[in-house]
This record gives C-alpha cells, sequence and structure tokens, in this order.
C-alpha cells in the first residue's frame, strides 16, 4: 500500500510536472515577438509586358544616372518610348526641380560675406543643364539614334533652345546671392556668339564668364576638358561652391565643386 500510495505520488509529480513544462513551453513560444522572416512573394507578378519593359527601363535610367553604365552611346531600343514618356511627362520636371531646390537650399547656406573677395563661384553646365534640346532628340528618338554632331549643330546655330525653368529659377538665386557664374560648355568657340543669343533669349542675362572648347581642347574627353578649366579658375583664386550638371563628365575628375548637383538625362552620355 505504501509502495503503491509513494508510486502514485511520483505518477502524480511526474504529470504535474510535464503539464508545467509543456504550459512553459507554450508560454514561452506565444510570447516572442512576431517572427523576424519576412515572406517573399515566389515570383515577382507582372500584369503584362509592357510593365516588365518599364521596370528593366527604369532600372536602366536609375543605373545611368548613378554612372553605373557608362560609356553607353545609344538608349535601349525597347526603352524610347518610356524616355519619351519620361521626358515629357511630369517626372522629368518635378526631378529636375528637386535638385535645383537642394542646390539652392546649398547655395544660401554657403557664407559669402566670409572672404568678401567676390571670388565665390558657381558653375553651369548648358546643354541639358540650362537649355533643352529636347526638341532635337524628340527629332531623333529620345537618344536611340547613334548621336550625330553635323545634324546637333544645325539645331544648336537655330538658336532655338528653351530655358529648362528649375535651372533658370537656380540660376537667378545663385545670382542674386552674389556667386560669379562660370558658363562651362562642350560647345565648341564657333557657337559662342549663338549660344550667348540663345541664353539671353532663354532667359539667362548675365555671367561672368562663358568658356568653351578651343581649338586646343579638340578630342579632349569633357572629364579632361572640363577639369583643366577648372584648374585654371581655381588658380586664379576662385572658390568652386557647386556645380550644376546633366553629365558626370561635367562634376567629376580633378579641381571639382564642394558640392555638385547631377541633372538627370536619361538621353544620351559625354564621357
Ligand atoms: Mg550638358
Amino acid at each position: 500500500m505504501s509502495l503503491l500510495r509513494r508510486n502514485s505520488v511520483l505518477l502524480l509529480c511526474f504529470f504535474l510536472l510535464s503539464v508545467a513544462a509543456f504550459c512553459e513551453h507554450t508560454h514561452t513560444y506565444t510570447d516572442l515577438p512576431r517572427s523576424l522572416i519576412i515572406e517573399l512573394p515566389q515570383k515577382l507578378e507582372l500584369e503584362s509586358d509592357s510593365l516588365e519593359v518599364r521596370l528593366r527601363c527604369t532600372g536602366w535610367r536609375v543605373a545611368g544616372e548613378a554612372n553605373n553604365l557608362s560609356p553607353w552611346k545609344t538608349i535601349p531600343e525597347e526603352c524610347v518610348d518610356y524616355v519619351k514618356e519620361y521626358m515629357l511627362g511630369p517626372s522629368y520636371q518635378l526631378e529636375l526641380q528637386l535638385v535645383s531646390d537642394e542646390a539652392a537650399r546649398y547655395a544660401s547656406s554657403v557664407d559669402l560675406n566670409e572672404y568678401e573677395d567676390g571670388m565665390d563661384a558657381w558653375i553651369f553646365d548648358i546643354d541639358e543643364t540650362l537649355l533643352s534640346n529636347l526638341p532635337y532628340y524628340a527629332q531623333h528618338a529620345y537618344g536611340s539614334e547613334i548621336f550625330d554632331h553635323n545634324q546637333f549643330d544645325k539645331w544648336v546655330i537655330e538658336g532655338m533652345a528653351s530655358a529648362i525653368e528649375p535651372s533658370l529659377k537656380l540660376y537667378n538665386e545663385v545670382l542674386r546671392l552674389g556667386f560669379k557664374i562660370f558658363l562651362l560648355t562642350g560647345r565648341s568657340e564657333d557657337k559662342r556668339d549663338i549660344t550667348v543669343d540663345n541664353l539671353i533669349k532663354a532667359g539667362f542675362q548675365k555671367w561672368d564668364r562663358l568658356i568653351l572648347r578651343g581649338a586646343e581642347d579638340h578630342g579632349k574627353t569633357a572629364v579632361a576638358f572640363k577639369s583643366e578649366k577648372r584648374k585654371e579658375i581655381v588658380e586664379e583664386g576662385f572658390r568652386i561652391h557647386g556645380n550644376t550638371g546633366d553629365q558626370w563628365s561635367d562634376l567629376i575628375g580633378s579641381f571639382i565643386s564642394v558640392k555638385s548637383f547631377k541633372l538627370s538625362n536619361p538621353m544620351y552620355y559625354i564621357s
């Protein structure tokens, strides 16, 4: 009897311990935070082929803007409609506005009274930075055709390029703040007069220096040419605070500005 009672007690204790262990286990499991494993869809469901093309072209454009594609000669054939829609729709203008707003915010933060020597400078590129050649590129499949210098020169000498409005706004703000403005362009010297006319007609009324490619600059990459010109500017004693351009080759190299502002341009690439 005594043995039976002892076994019963042991069995009861074992049962109670098992229940406690189960409860403990259950309690611990259910009180844990939600699983940190994020379940991804097994396969991206695309609504249509056109959506897939759009996604590929968006990826291509972003990679280009990040300078991960260089060098490239034409846009992918499948992206002509995408680039057209981007350039003509609100996206392009909104992105330009965002960058120009950031540039203006930075420009206003620069203390131009620190030296009071009139040597604080800002550089602007011209094509697809201050002036838009979109009508030309619209006639040439938005960059899907190999660039033709002769055809483009015919467009340039018409002097009909319009202002890129967010850049004009930034330009006027930089001017108002008191920066010296340098226009540094890959256009050649023989386009100086028509470039001046076009700029003024588009609303750019004043600058300190317009620098174009001279005969000695032909054959140089844009990076080399623009770096050399920035070197000359710096050696004159100017402090280049800002630089705005639509190509990485406007902004990289040597004697770069304190801050660079890259404007969107999915239509062409210049090294
Ligand atoms: Mg340009």
